[in-house]
């Protein structure tokens, strides 16, 4: 993978469009489209942030009408030269110019390889890049927020503020160090021992960041469980259809288990329908049931659906983990529900309802939400950044290098051994912007990008 060539992808997924964006990046990217492009200018004489209007051609071959947009080193997302071509969306006009500008002398890019530049050439930090990538991933309002603020350098900002005071706590112990016995004098162990620990703190700040960013990234699995005929699936209809939900049908699962993700709190909540849980159920249906026993054990939260007007209503044993389970008491439109039978359920949470009417179900969706918003408040980040597994890991082994290097200060051990430990932490904080990032962790991060981006 060379920086000297200049690289071409599709910038928009395939399919039907009004629009699809090429873009064209490196050193030859203006001359190798300007060689194809015929308009009222050419695309050598546009500056950065210009645009023209006119056709591609290859020989005599006309490959679509296009709008080209120009972008000049060091002003744009790489860095690079950097052409956009806007041509017609569908199957054909976009294939029909990237190919025209392969054998013009492009190189199909690699996933990641655009951001990849940009990070190379100092345009994005590592967790800028990564954003991007959160940003285009997002599946909830939360997410896209948090991946906003790194776009704009949040956490990098932090991060670095945390590496620079670390650096200079390790300056006056190197000092210390270069001078031997002559220092002019010795640096005071205590006062250096109180910056680390303001740094572990914010450290500490930044860890629990990584827990709610994980729950706004990934949202959490709802399983709807009861008997059969409880109204499960009406229930789904149900909280799919309010207009609280941002619905989805995620096409492709099992024939026993329907999913529908909904965004509550700004956050994925994919809900799961278990009609495979059925006791008497012919052999086919068994891989069904496993996997609806499965959802239901990796559930975060569990609906056990019980029809209130049931007479012969579960017993407690029927009932599936108590700590992750919300009892729904369904079809109030049809009498009095089961009173005496939810007391001996308490405390659970009960919430009565009809999927038929949808009496009850914004109570049901409300509490939902509380919990939510409890959960990602509760880390109290005014700004709350996306701080992910890789980010977490670093930080951590930042914070426990710390916490030593303080440990050996209050205990007046030899600098040192201080010294050592804030080298170390450093290193892990150098991975987290880039700063100081191994080619191969490059590599393995880009990788997860698609192409184009
Ligand atoms: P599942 O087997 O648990 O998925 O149950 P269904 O959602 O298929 O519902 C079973 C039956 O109960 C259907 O005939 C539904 O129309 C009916 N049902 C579900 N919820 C309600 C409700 O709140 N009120 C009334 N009256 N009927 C309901």
């Amino acid at each position: 993978m060379s920086l000297a060539d200049t690289i071409v992808a599709r910038a928009t997924p395939p399919g039907q469009g009004a629009l699809a964006v090429l873009r064209v990046s490196g050193p030859e990217a203006i001359a190798v489209v300007d060689g194809l492009f015929h308009g009222r200018r050419a695309v050598r004489d546009l500056g950065g942030f210009e645009g023209a209007h006119g056709f591609l051609r290859h020989g005599n071959h006309t490959l679509d009408e296009v709008v080209v947009w120009v972008y000049r080193a060091p002003a744009s997302y790489t860095g690079e030269d950097l052409v956009e071509i806007s041509c017609h969306g569908g199957r054909l006009p976009a294939a029909t110019v990237e190919e025209a500008l392969v054998r013009s002398g492009c190189r199909r890019a690699q996933p990641g390889e655009f951001t990849l530049r940009a990070f190379l050439g100092g345009r994005l930090d590592l967790t800028q890049a990564e954003a991007v990538a959160d940003l285009v991933a997002a599946r909830g309002r939360r997410a896209q927020e948090r991946a906003l603020a790194q776009l704009e350098g949040g956490l990098a900002r932090r991060v670095r503020a945390t590496a620079g005071t670390v650096r200079e706590v390790l300056a006056r112990l190197t000092v210390f160090l270069d001078f031997d016995e002559d220092v002019p004098e010795a640096p005071d162990q205590a006062a250096l021992a109180g910056r680390l620990e303001s740094v572990e703190k914010e450290l500490a700040a930044l860890l629990a960041g990584a827990a709610t960013h994980a729950l706004a990234r990934e949202g959490i699995r709802v399983a709807l469980a009861g008997r059969p005929n409880a109204g499960k699936s009406s229930l789904l209809n149900a909280l799919a259809g309010t207009d609280r939900a941002i619905v989805h049908e995620t096409p492709g699962t099992t024939r026993d288990t329907v999913e529908i993700e909904v965004e509550w709190a700004g956050v994925p909540v994919r809900l799961i329908d278990t009609a495979g849980l059925r006791g008497d159920a012919a052999a086919v249906e068994r891989e069904g049931i496993a996997r609806s026993r499965r959802e239901v054990e990796e559930a975060d939260r569990i609906l056990w659906v019980v029809d209130g007007t049931d007479p012969d209503p579960p017993e407690r044993e029927e009932l599936p983990d108590p700590t992750r389970t919300w009892v729904v008491l369904n079809k109030t439109d049809l009498g009095a529900p089961l009173s005496g039978w939810v007391n001996d359920y308490s405390p659970l949470d009960t919430f009565h309802l009809s999927a038929k009417t949808l009496e009850g179900i914004d109570l049901l969706i409300l509490g939902a939400e509380r919990e939510l918003l409890a959960r990602l408040d509760g880390s109290g980040e005014d700004r709350p950044l996306a701080v992910n597994r890789r980010h977490a890991e670093r930080i951590d082994e930042a914070r426990i290098a710390v916490f030593r290097a303080r440990e050996a200060l209050q205990a007046e051990r030899p600098v040192e051994m201080a010294a050592a430990d804030l080298t170390r932490a450093l290193a892990a904080l150098g991975e987290i912007t880039g700063d100081s990032a191994a080619p191969d962790l490059l590599e393995r991060i880009f990788a997860e990008f698609c192409i184009g981006k």
